[in-house]
C-alpha cells in the first residue's frame, strides 16, 4: 500500500475541480464573463451580500427554508441561490441529520479515506435538504487544549489537518460546496472578536496556514475568514492573508465569506483586502459597498472579481440535486457514523488486558457515569446537530450484550450507590468527561481536569472494584494525575456522535480493534504548557505547541501526540529508502514492514516523522511528513510505502519571501506514535541539487 507524502507546502494553485454542473472550466469561465457583463452594479453587490436573515443562525430563506447563511439568486439571469449550512460535526441545527463524532474524534481515525466518506454524507444530506453549500471543514490549529472549539477541528499538526480537511473537501463536493474555516490562527473563543494574534512570517506559513492550502489544492470552493485580528489586521481586512497568499500565491479559485458575527468592520477595508461575501447579513456590504463604489473608494475590477467568484463556484455546483431526503440520518449513514466513532476511539491505557471484555466471562457489567445514559454529542454552538437519536453508552452496551448480562447501572451522583454497583459487578465501566457546559464555542476551558466530582467517582468505583474501565468524552486533551494509576483501563471516546453508544461497545467488547492515534499531544497537568488567556487582547503565537512544543522543552507528556494502544500488538521492521540523496523538487520513497505479532486482527497508523540535521534556522525536532493505514491479520506482515516530497521539508525564508529546501541531512523516523521510544527505525537522506 502507498500513502502519500505530508502538506502540501508548495502544491499547485488549485486545480479547476471538475463541475456538478457537468459545464467544463472553460464553459464556466465564458458564462461568468457573459453574465458579469449583463449584470448592474447592485445585482453583483447582492451576489456579495448575505441576505434574508432574522438572526445570525436563522437565516430564513424562500418558503420559510432555514439556512445559516443565504445570497439570493439572480431570476432574470438565471444564477442560483447560495444556500449555507452548517458543519463540521454533521448538517448543522436545524434539521434531523446524521450526527458524527466531532471533528477532533475523525481526526483521531488519521483516516484520510473515511473523512472523504464522512464528508460525502454531510455533503449528500446538505444537498437533499436543498442547501448548496457546507461551513466545513474546520481546520484550526488546536495550538492550546483550553480551545473551547478544540472539538471541531482534526487537531494540532498543518500535515494532519491538510490530509484530513482536504479528504472532507473531496468527499463533501461530491454534492455540494465546501467552506474551509477559519482562515487563519483561531484557537482561542472568548476574545476571538477582538483579539489580535501576532504571528511572525515563518510561523504563519510553516504551522498556521498548510493546511489551509492543501484544501486550496483539493478545489475548496470557499474559504472562511476568522473572527480575530492578525498582525492587526481583522482576517477579512487582511490583504496578506487574502490577496498575496490565499489568491495569489495559491491561486484559489474560489469565494472568501466572513464569519458570522460582526467579522467585517468597514466596507472599503473588507472589499479591498478580498472579502467576497459578507455573511450573514448586508451590514458593509449590500448599500454601502454600493455608495464606496460610486464614489470611487472600491474600483469596479474588485466587484467583478469578487461577485465574478461567487458566480463561479454557484455555476460549477448547479443543478438540480438527485439526493433522496429518505436517506437522511438513515441505516447507511448511521453504519458510518458507527465505523467513524469506534476508529477514532483512543485506547489510552490497557493494564493487565482488561479490554477488550469477554461477554461470556461476564455476569454482571457497571455501566455507572453522568454520561453512561445521556447523549453527549457535544457544543451547543454553531456546530451543533439535532439528530434523531443518540445510543448512550448504557443503551448500545446493553444492545450488545442482550439478556446474557446484567447490566446495572448507576449515574454517579451518589457515591455510595456507584460503589454498591461497582462492587456487585464483574467489571465497572465509568463514562464520564466534559460536555457543552465545560467547553464549545465562546466558551474556552479554564482547567484541563474532569469535574471534581468525577474524578472522586472513578476513585470510589476503582477502589470497589479494580476492574474499572474509564471512557471519557470530551473535545480534546484531559489531565488524569488524580485518578490515572488507580485504574487498568482508559478509553477516549471523544464525543462520540449519534451512534456513539454502538461505537464504545463495538470496542470495549472487542468487535472492532482499536487503532486510534491521538491528533493532540495530552499532557500531564496544565502548567507543563504555556498560559492560555482566554481574555487576552493579544496573544503571541510562537512557533512552537503540541508536541513540537514538548519535543523542544523536553517536556514528558502523559500521552504523546500520535500515540494509541490495540488490543494486538505490531512490530516495525526494515525501514528503507529508495535513494540517499534526493533533488530539491525530488521524492522519497520509503518502505516500512509491519508485522500484527499478537492474535487479533488490527489497523496500524504507520507515522512518519522528519528531524533536520544542521539546518541555518531553529527547526522542530521532528515534524509528522506523512501518515497511513494498514489492516493486518494475525501473524500477518505487510510493507507500507510512504513518499515524501523534498518541498514539505523547507522553511520559509522570511528575508527572501520564499521557501527554501536546504542541502542538509534529514532523518526519517517510523513507527507507532512521536514518542521516542516508539520511532525506532531511523534512516537519513540528503537533498542536494536541483
Ligand atoms: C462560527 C462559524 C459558523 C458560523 C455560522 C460562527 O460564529 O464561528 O464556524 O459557521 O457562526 O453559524
Amino acid at each position: 500500500m502507498t500513502v502519500g507524502a505530508g502538506a502540501a507546502a508548495f502544491a499547485m494553485p488549485g486545480a479547476l475541480w471538475a463541475a456538478l454542473s457537468g459545464l467544463n472550466d472553460d464553459e464556466i469561465e465564458r458564462r461568468v464573463q457573459e453574465l458579469l457583463a449583463q449584470m448592474t452594479l447592485h445585482e453583483k453587490i447582492e451576489q456579495m451580500s448575505g441576505w434574508l436573515f432574522r438572526d445570525f443562525w436563522q437565516a430564513l430563506g424562500p418558503k420559510g427554508k432555514r439556512y445559516t447563511g443565504y445570497t439570493p439568486a439572480n431570476r432574470r439571469l438565471g444564477i442560483p441561490a447560495l444556500k449555507c449550512v452548517d458543519g463540521p460535526r454533521g448538517v448543522g441545527l436545524f434539521y434531523k441529520t446524521t450526527c458524527f463524532p466531532v471533528g477532533v474524534a475523525r481526526g483521531a481515525s488519521w483516516d484520510r479515506g473515511l473523512e472523504e466518506r464522512v464528508g460525502q454524507v454531510m455533503g449528500y444530506e446538505a444537498a437533499a435538504l436543498g442547501m448548496n453549500m457546507l461551513l466545513a471543514p474546520c481546520i484550526n490549529v488546536v495550538r492550546h487544549p483550553s480551545w473551547g472549539r478544540a472539538q471541531e477541528s482534526y487537531g494540532e499538526d498543518p500535515c494532519h489537518l491538510g490530509r484530513m480537511g482536504g479528504g472532507h473537501v473531496i468527499g463533501t463536493q461530491q454534492h455540494v460546496m465546501a467552506c474551509a474555516k477559519h482562515y487563519a490562527v483561531n484557537h482561542l473563543d472568548q476574545s476571538r472578536m477582538f483579539v489580535n494574534m501576532i504571528v511572525d512570517e515563518r510561523t504563519l506559513r510553516e504551522i498556521y496556514l498548510p493546511h489551509f492550502q492543501a484544501c486550496v489544492a483539493e478545489g475548496v470552493a470557499s474559504i472562511m475568514s476568522a473572527y480575530n485580528d492578525v498582525n492587526g489586521l481583522l482576517c477579512g481586512h487582511n490583504p496578506h492573508l487574502l490577496r498575496d497568499i490565499l489568491k495569489g500565491e495559491w491561486g484559489f479559485q474560489g469565494f472568501v465569506v466572513s464569519d458570522w458575527i460582526n467579522a467585517v468592520e468597514d466596507t472599503t477595508a473588507a472589499a479591498n483586502a478580498g472579502l467576497d461575501v459578507e455573511m450573514p447579513r448586508p451590514e458593509y456590504f449590500g448599500r454601502k459597498l454600493e455608495r464606496a463604489v460610486k464614489k470611487g473608494r472600491v474600483a469596479m475590477e474588485v466587484i467583478n472579481e469578487a461577485a465574478g467568484r461567487v458566480i463561479r463556484q454557484k455555476l460549477r455546483f448547479a443543478g438540480e440535486a438527485k439526493c433522496d431526503p429518505a436517506r437522511i440520518a438513515g441505516p447507511e449513514h448511521a453504519a458510518l457514523a458507527r465505523e467513524a466513532c469506534a476508529k477514532g476511539i483512543v485506547l489510552l491505557k490497557n493494564q493487565g488486558r482488561v479490554l477488550p471484555l469477554d461477554p461470556a466471562r461476564l455476569k454482571t457489567l457497571a455501566v455507572i457515569g453522568e454520561f453512561a445514559d445521556q447523549k453527549n454529542i457535544g457544543d451547543v454552538g454553531s456546530s451543533m446537530v439535532t439528530p434523531p437519536y443518540v445510543i448512550t453508552p448504557l443503551a448500545g452496551t446493553k444492545e450488545r450484550l442482550g439478556s446474557a448480562v446484567t447490566v446495572i447501572h448507576a449515574e454517579g451522583k451518589d457515591l455510595e450507590a456507584a460503589r454498591q454497583a461497582a462492587a456487585q459487578a464483574d467489571v465497572a465501566v465509568v463514562v464520564v468527561g466534559l460536555s457543552s457546559r465545560d467547553e464549545g464555542e465562546g466558551n474556552d476551558r479554564e482547567d484541563l481536569n474532569l469535574p471534581a466530582e468525577q474524578e472522586k467517582l472513578i476513585q470510589t468505583v476503582a477502589q470497589a472494584n479494580p476492574q474499572c474501565v474509564v471512557v471519557l468524552e470530551g473535545g480534546g486533551a484531559i489531565t488524569m494525575q488524580a485518578w490515572i494509576d488507580q485504574v487498568p483501563a482508559v478509553l477516549m471516546a471523544w464525543y462520540p456522535g449519534m451512534e456513539g453508544g454502538r461505537g464504545i461497545a463495538d470496542v470495549l467488547f472487542g468487535d472492532v480493534n482499536p487503532s486510534g492515534k491521538l491528533p493532540v499531544v495530552f499532557p500531564q497537568s496544565l502548567d507543563q504548557l504555556f498560559p492560555f488567556d482566554n481574555q487576552a487582547k493579544t496573544v503571541e503565537c510562537g512557533y512552537y505547541h503540541g508536541y513540537r512544543y514538548f519535543d523542544k522543552q523536553g517536556l514528558e507528556p502523559a500521552f504523546p501526540f500520535g500515540f494509541g494502544l490495540s488490543y494486538t500488538t505490531y512490530q516495525y521492521s526494515n525501514l528503507r529508502l529508495d535513494q540517499k540523496t534526493i533533488g530539491k523538487s525530488g521524492k522519497l520513497t520509503m518502505q516500512v514492514d509491519v508485522t500484527n505479532t499478537g492474535e487479533r486482527a488490527g489497523e496500524e497508523v504507520v507515522q512518519l516523522y522528519v528531524g533536520y540535521h544542521g539546518s541555518k534556522v531553529d527547526r522542530s525536532v521532528k515534524e509528522l511528513k506523512g501518515f497511513g493505514r494498514v489492516a493486518l491479520q494475525p501473524g500477518e506482515t505487510k510493507t507500507v510505502t510512504l513518499e515524501l516530497l523534498a518541498r514539505d521539508l523547507a522553511y520559509y525564508d522570511v528575508d527572501k519571501k520564499a521557501w527554501v529546501v536546504e542541502e542538509i541531512e534529514y532523518l526519517v523516523s517510523v513507527g507507532p506514535s512521536s514518542r521516542a521510544e516508539d520511532l525506532q527505525l531511523h534512516e537519513t537522506f540528503r537533498i542536494a541539487g536541483a
